[in-house]
């Protein structure tokens, strides 16, 4: 028995009769041999029917694009381009033949890209672009390599609930659901239960899980259902701690990334990932205020603004950016204001003109929290048991919310988040 090797492994073979499966991603049928490229998820190969080997020739034929097959042949080198391998075809199986007529290609060398409509009511057959399913390791990576530089600095990942009493973030972009005979809330973000986790003395914990933000806009850096990967830790001194721990963690993901993932990305999108040397610069909300040339000291940034500021920095060669200082009109009442001046010990991350990050020092005083909370014209009664974790010794912390998907979009220059994730919900989009 001749067992499966994958595409990329063909190069450690040759000579040797190989077995590989995969789609049909391209087929060229000429007089007296064909070409067949084969498909897997480690990458493409050129498999190559010679016409007295009858059966085969005569099979391919009659094979359409993205059926499922398997071949077993000899593994040679390519004679006409360096570091490319083929199969001298000996038999072709055929697993399951695809209908002739596919709703979008998936090999198209002339990359006229289809509708986006069209490519997620098809999401499946879109994500077997290579250029996709690269997208797609690259959020497992990133998934990975987060917990990973998370566990060797002593974390403890959680799982808090989705659904909840009372909004978790703002009580607008809500998603209401029926819960019984009443009416519960889907997690806008996990930051209430990431403190309960620091009253319970986990002191260090992180948590990879879905937030939802029923926004009715129709950007191109939101959607409704995301990944939010999370951090709350305790025995801070304040905020750049956080920003410290960030630091280092997006350097670790992007070293990983670039090891491990880099030539694929070369070769498929061009782009050499670049690692950010440390600290980030750091800069206050008016400072950027005065860069961008707004007089609007009060509000945050626009998108638009935001993007300048990130043109700003990338002029200087630098991709990331922590933005700091945020007026306290503009953060929720459980960020930590300072003594002398009307902002919080908060932060963005600005990852090529996006916000992919913000992240605080929290408010840790009974008393003083629930005076921000009236101040923003909260009630007290309905979040009373989170009010409750702050009663018995809650010591100091901090944590942020990184959305995973805006990180992938701007590592490789991607214009929609909806590209960027495996099934994109926006307000218009409730399927597949
Ligand atoms: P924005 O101002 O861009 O709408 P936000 O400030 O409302 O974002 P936060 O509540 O700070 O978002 O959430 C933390 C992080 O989670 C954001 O920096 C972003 O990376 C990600 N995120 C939040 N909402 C969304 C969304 N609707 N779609 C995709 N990612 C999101
Ligand atoms: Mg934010």
């Amino acid at each position: 028995m001749i067992t499966r090797i994958y595409i990329n492994q063909v190069k450690e073979h040759i000579g040797e009769t190989v077995l590989i499966k995969g789609f049909v991603h391209n087929l060229r049928i000429q007089g007296s041999v064909s070409f067949l490229i084969l498909r897997d998820i480690t990458g493409t190969i050129q498999n190559v029917i010679v016409k007295s080997n009858a059966d085969a020739f005569g099979f391919v034929k009659k094979l359409s694009l993205e059926s499922s097959v398997e071949i077993i042949g000899k593994a040679k080198k390519d004679p006409t381009r360096e570091n490319r391998y083929e199969i001298e075809v000996e038999t072709i199986k055929l697993l399951a033949l695809s209908e002739a007529e596919l709703p979008l290609a998936v090999f198209d060398k002339n990359e006229t890209e289809t509708s986006a409509n069209i490519r997620h009511q098809n999401r499946f057959l879109d994500l077997r672009k290579p250029k996709n399913s690269l997208i797609m390791k690259l959020s497992s990576a990133f998934d990975r390599y987060y917990r990973e530089f998370l566990f060797n600095e002593g974390f403890i990942e959680i799982h808090t609930p989705k659904t909840m009493p009372t909004p978790s973030e703002s009580s607008s972009d809500l998603f209401e659901v029926k819960y019984f005979d009443r009416c519960a809330y889907l997690a806008q973000s996990p930051q209430l239960y990431k403190q309960m986790a620091i009253a319970s003395g986990l002191e260090k914990v992180l948590e990879v899980g879905p937030i939802f933000r029923a926004e009715k806009s129709f950007t191109s850096r939101h959607a409704t259902e995301c990944t939010s990967y999370d951090i709350e830790m305790a025995f801070i001194k304040d905020h750049n701690d956080i920003m410290e721990l960030e630091e280092r963690l997006i350097v670790y993901i992007l070293t990983q990334i670039k090891k491990n993932y880099g030539d694929e990305i070369k070769e498929i999108y061009g782009i050499d990932v670049k690692i950010p040397s440390l600290p980030f610069p750091r800069i206050t909300m008016k400072e950027a205020k005065s860069i961008v040339q707004s007089n609007d000291l009060e509000s945050d940034l626009s998108s638009e603004e935001e993007k300048a500021l990130g043109d700003y920095y990338e002029k200087q060669g630098y991709d990331f950016v922590f933005l700091t200082d945020f007026p306290i009109s503009v953060r929720p009442f459980y960020h930590k204001y300072y003594e002398d001046k009307p902002c919080t010990k908060s932060a963005d991350l600005i990852y090529r003109g996006l916000e992919i990050t913000t992240l605080a020092q929290r408010e840790e005083r009974y008393d003083v929290l629930l005076n921000q909370l009236k101040s923003k014209g909260l009630g007290q009664k309905d979040i009373q048991w989170y009010l409750d974790f702050f009663r018995y010794g809650m010591p100091p912390h901090g944590g942020w919310g990184l959305g995973g998907a805006r990180f992938i979009m701007k590592l490789l220059g991607i214009e929609h988040i909806r590209d960027a994730m495996f099934i994109y919900r926006g307000v218009n989009h409730l399927n597949p």
